[in-house]
């Protein structure tokens, strides 16, 4: 049976690699985890995303808990099986998401009361209950349910919400049922504010994880307060365990964050973007529904191996986002998923070789010269 668990590999400076292994078999750190928010990464068959080498995918307890249920994912032999997707699966608490989707939300010291977004049906979301579905659910790794604190929030605001948080955190690990393989985080709350941010993590360390993320980030602080946040939050974080900055975001932002030690990212932002002809490359971010792309024969990106790259070209791309056909939005996809990827694995081989800010510096010079010349 394999433990849950993260091997420390190599450092370079503040940076990690490491491997994190789990039920389901291994995540190689840094590693950016594909969002399957309703039980698929949109527009990609399982085995198209596990080419790009990403070995963890997402799945939302708020999404999946309405539809199809959760009982009913566990009946059919848990995520996994249900999606067929091999690898581990990280599922969020769905904390999150009940605060910015759900109608007619109540939240009280036992949880979250609320209706469904898609048919007004009534829930409760509590500590308990999110462990619970995502025990059904089968995730390898578990979120323990929190407060995202909006941003700004003032101390007394961010304070509140993290204490909140942390009695939500414990209620959690009793709740957690603990197997091989299956590991629980906590997540660190505190706003912007360095004492908050220390009282959090030193709560979570007192009732003790098997990781730690780093919450209430990218909400619209920017890069330079997040990365202001994370200098003083990672190294609060046990060094033995993993570190996971969620919903974090741009290639600058994950390049910025390894470099202060963090060790798991998701987005839906290459997704996202993938289907609204926004394509991630070595020279910045393409948009194939410009007309400058229409008689372009080269690939989007030259230097990626994927099929959008590899067999098309920037004018063909640029037809099926104008025509609306399918295909655009699934290659594009693809294509972004591989890029994130690419950036990982450079990643993990700059720390290994002891040059990641060189790495680094070369990706964000790269990225700054701007798109390739029109033809
Ligand atoms: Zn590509």
């Amino acid at each position: 049976m394999t433990q849950f668990g993260f091997e420390l590999l190599a450092t370079d400076g503040a940076a990690r690699l490491g491997r994190v292994d789990t039920a389901h078999g291994p995540m190689d750190t840094p590693a950016f985890m594909p969002v399957g928010t309703a039980g698929t990464v949109k527009a990609m068959m399982p085995e198209s995303v596990a080419a790009t080498g990403a070995q963890t995918i997402l799945g939302n307890t708020y999404h999946l808990m309405l539809r199809p249920g959760a009982e009913r994912v566990g009946q059919l032999g848990g995520l996994h099986e249900f999606m067929q997707w091999k690898g581990p699966i990280l599922t969020d608490s769905g904390g999150f998401q009940v605060m910015s989707l759900a109608k007619l939300r109540k939240m009280t010291e036992e949880g979250v009361a609320f209706q469904s977004h898609i048919d007004g049906s009534k829930h409760l979301l509590t500590p308990e209950r999110s462990m619970r579905i995502q025990h059904l659910l089968d995730a390898d790794i578990t979120m323990a349910f929190d407060e995202c604190t909006p941003f700004p929030a003032t101390p007394e605001q961010a304070a509140q919400s993290m204490h909140l948080s942390m009695r939500w955190a414990k209620r959690s690990k009793e709740a957690f049922v603990s197997r091989p393989g299956y590991g629980l985080f906590g997540i660190v709350q505190g706003g912007i504010y360095h004492d908050l941010r220390a009282e959090s993590a030193c709560a979570l360390r007192d009732i003790g994880f098997d990781g730690y993320a780093i919450g209430g980030l990218a909400v619209g602080e920017g890069q330079d307060l997040m990365f202001q946040t994370l200098d003083f939050t990672a190294p609060m974080l046990p060094a033995e365990r993993p570190r996971y900055l969620m919903g974090v975001g741009k290639p600058s932002d994950i390049i910025g964050a390894v470099l202060r030690g963090v060790d798991m990212f998701d987005c839906v932002m290459p997704t996202r973007s993938g289907r609204t002809a926004q394509g991630f490359t070595r020279r910045g971010t393409v948009n194939l529904r410009n007309a400058r792309h229409q008689d372009d024969a080269r690939p989007l990106d030259a230097d990626c191996a994927c099929p959008a790259c590899r067999q098309y070209s920037r004018a063909y791309l640029h037809h099926l986002i104008r025509s609306e056909e399918i295909l655009g939005p699934m290659l594009l996809t693809w294509h972004n998923i591989q890029f994130y990827q690419d950036v990982m694995k450079g990643l993990r081989g700059a720390i290994a070789a002891g040059r990641v800010h060189d790495f680094a510096d070369d990706f964000l010079a790269t990225q700054a010269q701007g798109d390739i010349e029109p033809i």
